[in-house]
């Protein structure tokens, strides 16, 4: 690496990117576009050499031109698709030194501070959290946490570890999960060897605020243990994708108590919200759970990817039986951690770093600030959508999640008879058209300027109108305001 010209590039890129945050809300968020429209723009080999002097240059005007035109843009102040994939200038900028680092700390002794700080990280995560002491390395019994990618991968590992531990045939391993659970899960149970029919997605009923009951597991533990099958694996989510419900990890862990059942808990989402004590209550009860995920990337200002997991037994995740890679002096002292030996590829990246950045600069206290403002958010566009009467919440609004639909055909039949069609054909249409909104076509934007516009021949006042440029028609009455006589 060129140390001045690597300056010079870097800052084209830094400007590149304060530049696109600058401009981010020009962009429609997504924009339609046909399957192959990048493929047939872009060279269809490698170049041999570099297509112009400048070549990142050129490659930046191509990312501008070429590829930010077909990118969904997530930082976007109008994204509001799935969950939130949280950024910051820290964050940012954490990935960017781990990248020119360019690290590969899959053992301690590979980097010794990056697996250090991993460590610290991990902890500090967890402190701020207030997740259980027996998830932690400072816990003193053993525990700690890693830095994944994802919670796919997390849920993987943790179910190849609990099957390891299990001394029974594969085909009788059964694991259970609500019909909410994210589909990775029911993805990792399967690549762990886990039979499809052994996976057991129990029902939720909306009365139950579609969490997971614990008579509905014990019912489900119990009649596999009659049929002969051995109970593997609890995954109980804390904020699912859906509605960001929350199953009742308490009661599930008291439900397969003394039944090896190893219990994890997905809060990929809403594991953050635990830095505020008014949200701790969710994970009450954690104590007794085996292993616990949750993704910084999506509300902790970490950019992607990074998933914390932390385990009461990390040993069990383990495959140390590599010859080459053993740093047998400090293994043999238990000293130090082998990442490598927590996940399932051997090499890694330094997420610690960019981690770590966040919490140094944020600190537990910004983190809080930016949850409690997006909290604040969500309940006060939940207020204006129960005070319209077509609309209605039909699951409590939990975290920074809203749920909202139109009211079904019959309830508005009448007073809206716009709403015709059936609950789902609307809600369909409405969810369309409001994709169609923030992408910046398909809605017709109309400003009524009936009198304020008037005041636009004056400079001092025209930024009232600023912005009209995306507008699609303008209305404004002169006689009103202009001198013009009626009408
Ligand atoms: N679990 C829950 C509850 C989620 O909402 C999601 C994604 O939204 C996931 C797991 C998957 O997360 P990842 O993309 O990190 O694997």
């Amino acid at each position: 690496l060129d140390a001045g010209e690597f300056r010079r590039q870097g800052r084209q890129v830094a400007d590149f990117i304060a530049d696109y945050y600058a401009r981010i809300e020009d962009y429609p968020v997504r924009r339609a576009v046909a399957p192959g429209f990048l493929a047939e723009k872009l060279l269809e080999t490698a170049p041999s050499s570099p297509l112009e002097p400048n070549a990142l240059a050129a490659a930046l005007r191509d990312v501008r031109e070429l590829i930010l035109p077909g990118i969904t843009h997530w930082q976007s102040p109008r994204h509001f698709a799935h969950f939130s994939a949280t950024a910051s200038n820290v964050g940012a900028l954490g990935e960017a030194l781990a990248a020119g680092l360019n690290i590969n700390p899959y053992t301690w002794a590979a980097s010794p501070a990056a697996t250090e700080l991993e460590v610290v990280v991990t902890d500090w995560l967890g402190k701020a959290l207030h997740l259980p002491e027996k998830l932690l390395f400072g816990g003193g019994g053993g525990g700690g946490g890693t830095l994944l990618g994802t919670s796919c991968e997390a849920m993987l590992c943790v179910i190849v570890a609990a099957r390891d531990e299990k001394l029974a045939v594969i085909g009788d391993l059964v694991v259970y999960f609500s019909d909410q659970t994210h589909f990775s899960f029911k993805k990792a149970a399967r690549i762990a060897g886990i039979r499809r029919g052994n996976c057991r997605e129990i029902p939720t009923p909306r009365e139950d605020a579609f969490a997971l009951t614990a008579a509905a597991l014990i019912a489900a533990v119990n009649a596999d243990v009659a049929a002969g099958r051995v109970p593997l694996l609890l995954c109980a989510t804390v904020g699912t994708t859906a509605t960001a419900a929350v199953d009742p990890v308490r009661e599930l862990c008291a439900a397969v108590e003394g039944r090896g059942v190893w219990v994890h808990v997905d809060a990929a989402y809403a594991g953050a919200a635990c830095v505020c004590p008014e949200h701790r209550h969710v994970i009450a009860g954690a104590t007794s759970v085996d292993s616990l995920s949750t993704n910084p990337h999506k509300w902790l200002l970490a950019n992607m990817d990074c998933c914390a997991l932390c385990v009461s037994r990390p040993a069990t995740l383990g495959t140390d039986d590599d010859v080459i890679l053993k740093d047998a002096a400090a293994r043999a002292r238990g000293v130090v951690v082998d990442y490598k030996d927590w996940q399932v590829s051997l090499s890694r990246r330094f997420r610690a770093l960019k981690l770590w950045l966040v919490l140094r600069c944020h600190g537990v206290d910004g983190l809080r600030d930016v949850v409690r403002g997006h909290v604040r958010m969500a309940a006060s566009f939940e207020r204006m959508v129960r005070a319209d009467p077509r609309f209605e919440v039909p699951v409590p609004r939990r975290f920074a999640l809203v749920c909202f639909r139109l009211r079904d055909a019959e309830d508005s039949k009448g007073a809206h008879g716009e709403f015709t069609v059936s609950s789902n054909e609307a809600n369909r249409r409405l969810l369309e058209a409001l994709c169609a909104a923030v992408e910046g076509r398909g809605v017709w934007v109309h400003v009524d300027a009936a009198y304020a516009g008037a005041a636009c021949v004056c400079p001092e006042h025209r930024h009232v109108i600023a912005g009209a440029t995306s507008v699609d028609s303008l209305s404004i009455n002169p006689h009103k305001w202009l001198l013009a006589n009626m009408d």
